[in-house]
């Protein structure tokens, strides 16, 4: 083993909760979640109940509360998914998944960050620094792909280039991002951890989405895999991934909380020495909004979206619960999010799932039955 403590592998499965913090224009809300213990605890107020009833306690491995941020500095949340990230280079095979309602944090937690730093490198590449030079104060960030990227600080903000810059109008909203995802964090390790003088590592990276139990190829039409030899070669393609998913600016969101992402990173290493092979792989699983749908209010396309949704939420964490509790049937045929992934749930592979959960009052429902279903799998 090159990365990992032995005690790291022991427990496949993890489950972390991440609590959103209100957005700014509802800052003076009402909190449901009443406090968070140091042992992995949560507990949820509802205010509309009485005496004992009205506080509930769920367990997790950890919980996030609204003052754990993801900043470039602030690596928590990932520094606690490292050991499962590392053991893909021990040839292990590992699943992250992001649960929880639409707009509880999901794909920020997964993705943020990554997308605009694809775009201020590419910019970086073509020599357009001096497009930076009059936005504020430079902050060098350095990447495992020696690129020195800067980037300005401004009244709190980072960003790479003015609006007025914009290559295109499909970034404008990610420019702003000052956040620093899993998934940009995962594939900038991996990269640079990596012994080159005992294994000759090669990687490969597959992105699909999952949709209506039907799975496009996102970066490449048939879902193949790329060769890559970077970071910037994966945030390239996620940019083209991301591109392909867009059914149009406003359906984009929507869409994607109807869908699952998947973004897959094959690593294929020879022992320099005794040439053995390994094999491992990450998939970093941006799911698709866990709410309920009202029965009495979707109808046809919604409502089969819903269906699907419903079932392979479900089956997913059917699979995991049955791996949890060490069941001889797993039912992995359930869903094809189970069948995709079958070959790094159970066995060796390790599993980490995020819930993120609403602090708002209206999502108490979503918030209850989002902590159910964790409770279930942790
Ligand atoms: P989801 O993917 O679950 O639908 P998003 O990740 O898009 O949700 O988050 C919804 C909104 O909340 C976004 O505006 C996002 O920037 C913000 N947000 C989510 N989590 C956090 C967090 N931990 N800190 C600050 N803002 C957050
Ligand atoms: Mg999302």
């Amino acid at each position: 083993l090159l990365y990992n403590q032995i005690q790291d592998l022991k427990g496949t499965i993890r489950v972390y909760c991440r609590v959103r913090p209100f957005l700014p224009a509802q800052s003076n809300g009402q909190s449901t979640v009443d406090y968070i213990g140091e042992n992995g605890s949560i507990m949820i107020f509802n205010p509309l109940k009485q005496g004992k009833d009205a506080r509930r306690v769920f367990s997790f491995n950890k919980v996030y509360g609204t003052n754990v941020t993801q900043d470039y500095y602030a690596e928590q949340i990932y520094v606690d998914s490292q050991p499962l990230i590392r053991s893909v280079l021990d040839g292990y095979n590992a699943c992250i998944f992001a649960y929880g309602q639409t707009g509880s944090g999901k794909t920020y937690t997964m993705f943020c960050g990554a997308l605009s730093i694809a775009f201020f490198s590419s910019l970086f590449h073509k020599g357009k620094r001096s497009l930076f030079h009059d936005l504020g104060t430079p902050i060098a960030i350095s990447d495992n792909t020696n690129v020195n990227m800067n980037l300005m600080k401004t009244e709190g903000k980072i960003y790479g280039l003015s609006r007025g810059y914009c290559l295109s109008r499909e970034w404008t909203d990610l420019t702003s991002e000052e956040t620093w995802g899993v998934n940009y964090r995962a594939l900038r390790d991996l990269f640079q951890i990596w012994r080159a003088d005992i294994i000759k590592y090669e990687v490969g990276v597959q992105m699909i989405e999952i949709y209506n139990e039907k799975l496009n190829g996102l970066n490449v039409p048939d879902a193949s895999l790329v060769p890559v030899t970077c970071t910037q070669d994966v945030l390239e393609l996620m940019r083209i991934g991301q591109k392909n998913r867009a059914v149009g600016a406003t359906a984009l969101n929507e869409r994607s909380s109807r869908s699952h992402s998947v973004l897959t990173v094959h690593v294929h290493g020879k022992e320099l020495v005794s040439n053995s092979i390994l094999r491992g792989c990450l998939h970093l699983v941006d799911l698709a909004g866990s709410e309920r749908v009202d029965k009495s209010e979707a109808v046809g396309e919604r409502l089969k979206e819903a269906q699907h949704i419903n079932r392979s939420l479900s089956a997913l964490g059917d699979v995991i619960s049955a791996l949890a509790q060490k069941s001889t049937h797993i039912p992995y045929r359930n869903s094809k999010l189970t069948q995709v992934l079958q070959d790094s749930l159970g066995g060796q592979a390790k599993t980490l799932m995020f819930v993120h959960i609403n602090p708002e009052l209206n999502a108490l429902g979503e918030t209850i039955s989002t902590l159910k279903f964790a409770e279930r799998v942790a």
